[in-house]
């Protein structure tokens, strides 16, 4: 087994399922202690956590709401005292929805705003200045195609992760040179997110894909172990587009 994250602390928001569960088990198999944060799924969250143990690493679970500030320090603070300073930080809590502009409201537009950008924001905010402290840190964050493309109907998502890629791009600047921060851009991948998809979108999506398939949340996962590890450590402010090909077709 490698290695390459031992005597690392890793925080995985919305590390308990899908995209994050996978970043969690790989960074927890390079050697890192990872807390693996979430909101409601207790036990999703105990299961990534036997995942993460049947790789040989370990860890712990943590329930905070990304975007409320006093409990994501609150849980930070748990973090630090039982596991050690955070070195890493991926985010990857997030929610989407979908809706024609007739039925879009301003509090869905708030409500997806509120957990995907806060929800990057907040973390990011809490853990920086110990970073810096400590002389280092990399941070991932989560985006997605959906920042990069239009969406007519996911206009809040869509908006929410041009917002999440703004964040990697101005936090890095900010925060080098003790500091990178990258991101993500994941196309289609299967998760529960994305379970209630119909399947003839889905086969469009994958017909585009210069790879011919859906992407599986392990995709994900080895560009996040990439970018989070001292493999990367010349990237900064990037995000980088993992979707079998299909963000490039005009
Ligand atoms: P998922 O399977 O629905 O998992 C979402 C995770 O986020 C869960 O662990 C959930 O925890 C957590 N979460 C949601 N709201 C939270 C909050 N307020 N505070 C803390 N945790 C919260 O989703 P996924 O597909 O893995 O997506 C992960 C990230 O990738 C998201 O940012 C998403 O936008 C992005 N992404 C996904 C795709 C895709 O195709 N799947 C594509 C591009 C980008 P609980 O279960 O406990 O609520």
């Amino acid at each position: 087994m490698s290695m390459e994250l031992a005597n690392k602390v890793a925080l995985v928001t919305g590390g308990s399922r899908g995209i994050g569960r996978a970043a969690s088990i790989a960074l927890g198999q390079a050697g890192a202690k990872i807390a693996v944060n979430y909101m409601h799924d207790d036990a999703a969250a105990q299961a990534t956590l036997s995942k993460i143990e049947e790789v040989g690493g370990g860890g712990a679970i943590y329930q905070a709401d990304v975007a409320d500030e006093s409990a994501v320090q609150g849980m930070i603070k748990d973090i630090e005292q039982a596991l050690g300073p955070i070195d890493i930080l991926v985010t990857s809590a997030g929610i989407m929805s979908a809706q024609h502009h007739s039925k879009l409201t301003l509090e869905n537009y708030r409500e997806i705003m509120t957990t995907n950008v806060d929800g990057t924001f907040i973390p990011i905010m809490a853990v920086k200045d110990g970073m810096i402290a400590r002389g280092g840190g990399s941070i991932v964050c989560i985006a997605s195609v959906a920042g990069l493309r239009a969406r007519p109907t996911m206009i809040p998502y869509s908006v929410s992760k041009a917002a999440v890629i703004g964040l990697t791009r101005s936090f890095a600047a900010a925060l080098g040179p003790q500091i990178r921060v990258n991101g993500v851009a994941p196309g289609l991948i299967q998760t529960d997110m994305t379970e209630a998809m119909q399947s003839s979108a889905k086969e469009a999506m994958k017909e585009e894909a210069f790879l011919k398939r859906l992407g599986v949340p392990e995709d994900i996962s080895q560009a996040v172990l990439f970018l989070a590890s001292d493999r990367a450590s010349f990237v900064s402010g990037q995000t980088f587009v993992v979707d079998g090909g299909r963000v490039t077709i005009p």
